[in-house]
C-alpha cells in the first residue's frame, strides 16, 4: 500500500515556460526531482496517470502542484489549463492528442521542453522553424510517451531525439494554413480564414471532410487522393494526413466561392445515389448554426444553379430535404413555363424578343436548353394579370 504522501515543497522547484504544456512541466520537475516515474507527484496532486499525461489539470491540483514549487509558477491558457472549457467538450476530443506526444526537432535543440501546442492533433508544422513535427521514433516508428519525451530517448530502441534530421516543408498553402490555426489557437479574437476563429474553423473543417474525403489533394502535397476518415497510412494513425485536410478546407474557403465550387463539383461528379446523400446530408448539419450561413448561401446558390443547368435534376437529394429551395431557383426551363402558364414556346420567344422576358439557350451535356429567367417571367405574369 500506498504510503499517505506529504511533501510541503520541492527540493528542486522549477518555473514553467510560457509556451509549455503543464503535463511536460509536470514530467520535467518529477524528473528533476528523481522521481521515477510521476505517479508519486500526481497521486499527490490527485490526478490519474491518464489525467497527468494528457494535461487534464483542475484548479486545486494546480494550486497543489503550485505550493510545491514555492507559489511562483502560473498556469495559464498558454499551458493548456482550461482548453476544454475554451473550445467545447466536442472539438476537444477531436483535437488532443492521447497518450502520446509530437515534437520539433529544432525546438528541443533550442530548449527541451514539451509546447502545448504539439497537443493538438492538426498541428503538425512548427511555425518557427517551418519543420513537420515528429510524431513517431524516426529510427523504430514507435510512438512516443511523454515519459520517453522526458527522458529524451526513444523507450524502445533509445534513439535521442535530439538527433532527429528536421524535414522543411515547402508547401505555401500548408504552412499559411498551419500557421494561420497556430495563430487562432493562442487568441480567440483572431481570424483563421475570413469568417472563422479557431473553433469555428474547425468545425467547419471537420464537415467539410465529408466533402473532400476521396478528392483530389488540391493543394498538391501528396500524390494520393485525401482519405481523412480512414486517416491511416501504412496501419498506422496519421496526424499529417489530417494536416493535410486541414490545408485543403483552408484553400477551400479561403478563395471562397471559387474554390468551394470546385470541391462541390468534384464531389458530385464522384459520388451519386445514397451515398452522395448522406454525405451531404453530414455536411450541412453545419448549418443548423447560424454563423455558417455564408457557407449555406453559397451552397444553395450552387444547387439551385446546377439544377437551374440541368445538370442534376429536381429530384436530387438537397430539394428532397429543402424543396423551398426550388423557389429560388433564377431560371425556369420552358417545359415548365408552358406547364405552369400554359405559354407556348414561339409566345416565349415573341416575348423574349420585345424584352418583356429574358429567355436563354444554354448547351448542357450536348443538349440545348431554354431557360426562362423566373423574375422577368414573374413580372410578366403580374402584368398580365391586370
Ligand atoms: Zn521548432
Ligand atoms: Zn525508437
Amino acid at each position: 500500500m500506498r504510503i499517505f504522501i506529504q511533501i510541503k515543497h520541492l527540493k528542486n522547484q522549477l518555473d514553467i515556460y510560457p509556451d509549455e504544456s503543464i503535463s511536460g512541466y509536470l514530467f520535467r520537475l518529477s524528473q528533476s526531482n528523481h522521481y521515477h516515474n510521476i505517479n508519486y507527484l500526481s497521486k499527490y496532486l490527485c490526478l490519474s496517470f491518464y489525467q497527468a499525461q494528457n494535461n487534464q489539470f483542475h484548479r486545486e491540483s494546480l494550486s497543489k502542484l503550485n505550493d510545491l514549487n514555492g507559489g511562483l509558477v502560473n498556469f495559464g491558457l498558454n499551458n493548456g489549463f482550461e482548453l476544454e472549457e475554451r473550445i467545447g467538450s466536442d472539438l476537444y476530443t477531436k483535437i488532443l492528442m492521447r497518450n502520446k506526444v509530437k515534437y520539433c526537432p529544432l525546438c528541443i535543440q533550442d530548449k527541451y521542453y514539451h509546447r502545448t501546442i504539439w497537443m493538438l492533433v492538426p498541428c503538425h508544422l512548427c511555425i518557427e522553424h517551418k519543420v513537420k513535427l515528429v510524431d513517431q521514433c524516426p529510427n523504430c516508428d514507435c510512438f512516443i510517451s511523454m515519459a520517453a519525451f522526458i527522458n529524451q530517448k526513444c523507450a524502445k530502441c533509445f534513439f535521442e531525439f535530439v538527433e532527429t534530421e528536421p524535414i522543411v516543408i515547402g508547401n505555401n498553402i500548408f504552412v499559411e494554413s498551419q500557421m494561420q490555426i497556430s495563430y487562432g489557437f493562442w487568441n480567440d479574437n483572431f481570424k483563421v480564414i475570413k469568417n472563422c476563429n479557431f473553433v469555428n474553423f474547425l468545425k467547419l473543417a471537420f464537415h467539410s471532410f465529408h466533402l473532400l474525403n476521396g478528392a483530389p489533394d488540391y493543394i498538391s502535397l501528396t500524390l494520393e487522393n485525401l482519405s481523412i476518415f480512414h486517416n491511416r497510412s501504412k496501419g498506422e494513425k496519421s496526424g499529417f494526413m489530417l494536416a493535410t485536410a486541414i490545408a485543403n478546407v483552408y484553400w477551400m474557403y479561403n478563395e471562397f466561392p471559387n474554390h468551394f465550387l470546385i470541391v462541390l463539383d468534384n464531389f458530385i461528379t464522384r459520388n451519386r445515389g445514397q451515398l452522395n446523400y448522406e454525405k451531404l446530408k453530414a455536411f450541412d448539419e453545419l448549418f443548423g448554426v447560424k454563423d455558417f450561413l455564408w457557407v449555406q448561401e453559397a451552397y444553395d446558390a450552387y444547387f439551385i444553379n446546377q439544377v437551374d443547368r440541368g445538370k442534376i435534376r429536381r429530384d436530387f437529394s438537397i430539394f428532397k430535404k429543402n424543396p423551398h429551395l426550388l423557389t429560388k431557383r433564377t431560371n425556369v426551363r420552358r417545359e415548365e413555363v408552358r406547364q405552369l402558364t400554359g405559354i407556348a414556346y414561339e409566345k416565349l420567344e415573341e416575348l423574349s424578343d420585345y424584352q418583356e422576358l429574358k429567355l436563354e439557350k444554354i448547351l448542357s451535356n450536348g443538349i440545348s436548353r431554354y431557360l426562362v429567367e423566373k423574375a422577368t417571367l414573374d413580372n410578366y405574369l403580374i402584368e398580365r394579370s391586370h
